[in-house]
C-alpha cells in the first residue's frame, strides 16, 4: 500500500531528499501504482525491467507476480530502502547503473519494461527501448502528457515525428491513464500519462537499413510546411539537385509534391532507401 504519508516516512528514513535533476517525483497514488502493475500484467514466466526503481512503489508490487524483476536504479542513497522493502521477494535483483548504459539484451528474450520515467531522460529512455525491439515484449511506461501525445501523434497531428515513427514502426500503443501532478511527491509540475506499448514481431514497414530509414525521416520532416522535395533540396541530399531528387521521388513510387508528414511508413521506408547517405 502507497500514499502520500508512506512516501515520506519512508523517505525519511533513509534520509532522503528527492532530487530535481534525477527527475525525482515518487509515485505516493495506489490507484496509478495498479492501475501501472495491471497494464504489465506480467506472471510467473516473464522477466520484468523497471527503470528507476525509486524507493520501490512499483517494484515492491511486481515482485510477487513475476518471475524476475530487475530494477535499474542510478541513485545509491535510495537502494537500502527499497532493498528492505524488496527483502521478502527473492526474484529481484537491483542493477546500480545509468539505463542509458544498459544493455537491455543481457536480460533474454521476451522481457516486459516498465517506469515511472525519470523525465529529464524521457526521448533517450525511449529510443534506447526501441533499438533494443526485438528483445523486449512491451513496454509500459509513464512519462510527461506532452511527450506522450508526441509518442502516440498520427500522420498529419501536431508533435508527429520521429518517436511517432519509432513507436508505430516498432509496436502498437495505447494509453492506460492520464495522471495528474498530486500523485506524486514531491508534486510533479506537469501533467503525465502512462503509456503501455505491445512490440510487433515484425516492424511495420519493410527497409533494409533502420539507421539510415530514421535518419531520412527526422531531414524530411524538418521543415514541415515544405514539400518534400524543397525539405530534401534543403536538407542537402543529391547536393540540392531539384532534378535528381524529384527523380527519386518519383522512383520511389511517392508526388513530389506530398509532405513527408501525410506519408505512410511504408512510403518513407521505400523513400529513404533512394536517398541513402
Ligand atoms: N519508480 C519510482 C516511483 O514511481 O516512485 C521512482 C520514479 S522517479 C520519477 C525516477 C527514478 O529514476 C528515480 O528513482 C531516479 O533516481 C531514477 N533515475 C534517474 N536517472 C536515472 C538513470 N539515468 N538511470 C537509472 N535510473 C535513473
Amino acid at each position: 500500500m502507497m500514499n502520500k504519508n508512506i512516501c515520506c516516512q519512508l523517505l525519511r528514513s533513509g534520509g532522503i531528499h528527492p532530487d530535481k535533476n534525477l527527475g525525482q517525483n515518487f509515485l505516493c497514488s495506489q490507484q496509478v501504482i495498479e492501475d501501472i502493475v495491471d497494464a504489465v500484467a506480467a506472471g510467473p514466466e516473464d522477466t520484468v525491467v523497471e527503470i528507476g526503481c525509486g524507493i520501490g512503489a512499483l517494484t515492491a508490487e511486481l515482485c510477487p507476480q513475476a518471475g524476475e524483476l530487475i530494477g535499474i536504479e542510478l541513485d545509491k542513497r535510495v537502494l537500502p530502502v527499497l532493498e528492505s522493502r524488496l527483502q521478502q521477494y527473492p526474484n529481484h535483483r537491483i542493477l546500480n547503473q545509468d539505463v542509458l548504459e544498459t544493455d537491455f539484451s543481457t536480460f533474454g528474450q521476451g522481457i516486459k519494461v516498465v517506469g515511472n520515467l525519470p523525465y529529464y531522460i524521457t526521448t533517450e529512455i525511449m529510443k534506447r527501448l526501441f533499438t533494443y525491439h526485438s528483445y523486449i515484449k512491451d513496454i509500459t511506461v509513464m512519462m510527461q502528457t506532452e511527450v506522450a501525445a508526441k509518442v502516440t501523434a498520427r500522420p498529419g497531428q501536431s508533435g508527429y515525428g520521429l518517436m511517432s515513427i519509432m513507436a508505430s514502426f516498432y509496436g502498437e500503443t495505447e494509453v492506460v491513464t492520464d495522471v495528474d501532478g498530486s500523485n506524486f511527491f514531491p508534486p510533479a509540475p506537469v501533467r503525465s500519462t502512462v503509456l503501455h506499448i505491445r512490440m510487433l514481431d515484425k516492424p511495420a514497414a519493410i527497409t533494409s537499413d533502420e539507421e539510415n530509414m530514421f535518419r531520412f525521416i527526422k531531414d524530411a520532416l524538418l521543415l514541415r510546411r515544405k514539400t518534400l522535395m524543397n525539405s530534401l533540396a534543403a536538407a542537402g541530399y543529391f547536393g540540392g539537385d531539384k532534378s535528381q531528387i524529384e527523380a527519386a521521388i518519383v522512383r520511389a513510387g511517392v508526388e513530389p509534391s506530398a509532405r513527408a508528414e501525410k506519408l505512410s511508413l511504408q512510403q518513407l521506408a521505400d523513400l529513404a532507401e533512394q536517398f541513402r547517405k
